[in-house]
């Protein structure tokens, strides 16, 4: 970490999939205990922009420094132990596993605070009800939560959050996005993508806006939330 508490430096980073360009020239960084929500319509990249971080997508161009060191051209499971967990989209969980046995396999070999799997039931105690079955019968609020658990589980230090409530309850999703906002006390750090960008706002520090693959806005929270603009084209104001 920089002296002014950056965990993670994006600069100039592009990405392509073959010859669909998806990032161009996106910069950004994530402070020690942030909590930074990225928006953007569909097909603006922010999915793009994760699997970049995770080393899913390998970068075209660019450099990407994480707790000082350069990580752009690692693999998944360096970042990962690096301290940079991914929940993508998909929520990926193994289904015919138990909950117990998801939690317990992971590999907590991260660098960032500690989560037992009593810390993750305590966060969602829905997951302690379910906890001796397969991880396949649960809802999809309860599958995300379990998801959630696993990443934390894996001791990140920076923890990207694509779409957690998506296909969610309200209820659901409100109590999900409230657990992600409270990681900040623990001093984690967050990228959160969320096609509820209103209630993205709420929880995130600050916000950047993608479009067609570019970076063009930047700001506090409070701030891009009170843009006129920014409310027309995207909070449905
Ligand atoms: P959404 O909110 O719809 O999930 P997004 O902002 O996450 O959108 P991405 O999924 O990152 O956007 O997609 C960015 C661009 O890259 C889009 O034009 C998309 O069509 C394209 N794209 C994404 N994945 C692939 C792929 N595997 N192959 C080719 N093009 C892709």
């Amino acid at each position: 970490m920089t002296s002014d508490g950056t965990l993670l430096s994006v600069k100039d980073v592009s990405a392509a999939y073959g010859k669909v360009v998806a990032l161009r020239g996106v910069s950004l960084s994530v402070k020690r205990g942030e909590i930074v929500a990225i928006l953007g319509a569909n097909g603006a990249g922010k999915t793009t922009l994760l699997n970049a971080l995770s080393g899913v997508l390998p970068i075209t161009a660019g450099r990407i420094e994480f707790a000082e060191q350069r990580i752009d051209g690692r693999r998944p499971w360096e970042l990962s132990r690096a301290g940079i967990s991914h929940v993508p989209e998909g929520r990926e969980i193994f289904p015919s596993m138990t909950v117990e046995a998801n939690l317990k396999i992971v590999d907590a070999f991260g660098s960032g605070p500690v989560f037992s799997v009593e810390d993750v039931l305590n966060m969602f105690p829905r997951l302690r009800e379910r906890f001796g079955q397969a991880a396949g019968n649960l809802s999809g609020g309860e599958q995300q939560m379990l998801a959630i658990g696993r990443g934390l589980m894996a001791r990140p230090r920076l923890i990207l959050f694509d779409e957690p409530s998506l296909g969610l309850s309200p209820f659901f999703s409100k109590f999900v996005l409230g657990a992600i906002g409270a990681l900040r006390a623990k001093g984690l750090s967050a990228l959160l993508v969320e096609q509820n960008m209103r209630a993205a706002l709420k929880i995130a520090d600050r916000a950047y806006v993608l479009r067609v693959g570019s970076i063009v806005r930047e700001g506090s929270a409070c701030e891009i939330a009170d843009a006129p603009d920014i409310q027309e084209a995207y909070l449905g104001a």
